[in-house]
């Protein structure tokens, strides 16, 4: 069950101390609101596991390979972001 809090979005709560947590699991996450996709456990695998609609051959359209990573809640492994971005590429907020 999941305790009260200020929604964020569809999958993080913030408590009144400003400490944020998981709306699924309860997991607290590291980190603030801005900053917390960047402190998640996630994992890489081939561009073609993002869906038929995302085009597999990145050097088509640009100098360099990509690939699809997906953060996910050390608690439950709810997906929380997911983007296809350059390898090595650090996570960038929007
Ligand atoms: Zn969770």
């Amino acid at each position: 069950m999941t305790t009260s809090g200020r929604r964020l979005n569809e999958n993080v709560l913030r408590r009144e101390d400003g400490s944020i947590f998981c709306a699924h699991c309860d997991q607290s996450l590291e980190g603030g609101p801005t900053d917390y996709v960047s402190k998640l456990p996630f994992y890489e695998t081939t561009v073609d596991a993002a869906g038929p609609h995302i085009f597999t051959d990145s050097r088509a359209f640009v100098d360099t390979d990509v690939v699809f990573r997906q953060y996910i809640c050390p608690g439950c492994a709810v997906a929380f972001h997911t983007e296809v971005v350059p390898v090595g590429e650090d996570f960038v907020p929007s």
